[in-house]
């Protein structure tokens, strides 16, 4: 399962860097999570309870912030957010001209932003 490495290589990341700090208990996990990441959030979340429940840092909550989908338009020289979702209504279009554009500048995002410790 697809989710369930990636759970686990968070808390492996966030393990490591409880060592390094020197914290003793780590409380919150905080991720930004982008729909073009190919992560689905419930099941990242799933995932995570279960293997964090092996781990030493049971108790520990997994935050996941929604990252917008946004994509450069060369004509406009603006970044637009764009609207839908990945159900099949997410068109790569400018949200100013409308003009079709794949230059995504975020929304494929899965990243470990901070971690509350103890
Ligand atoms: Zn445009």
């Amino acid at each position: 399962m697809h989710e369930l490495s990636i759970a686990m290589s968070l808390i492996e990341l966030a393990s490591n860097e409880l060592k390094r700090n020197g914290g003793s208990k780590i409380l919150a996990l905080n991720v930004k999570l982008g729909p073009l990441s190919g992560v689905v959030k419930e099941a990242l979340l799933a995932a995570y309870q279960l293997a964090v429940s092996e781990t030493d840092m049971s108790g520990a909550v997994l935050n996941v912030e929604d990252v917008p989908v946004t994509v450069f338009c060369s004509d406009c020289n603006q970044i637009s957010t764009l609207s839908g979702s990945l159900g099949g209504s997410l068109r790569f279009v400018c949200g100013y001209c409308g003009k079709a554009t794949g230059d995504v500048r975020s929304g494929a995002d899965l990243d470990l932003v901070s971690m509350e410790i103890d």
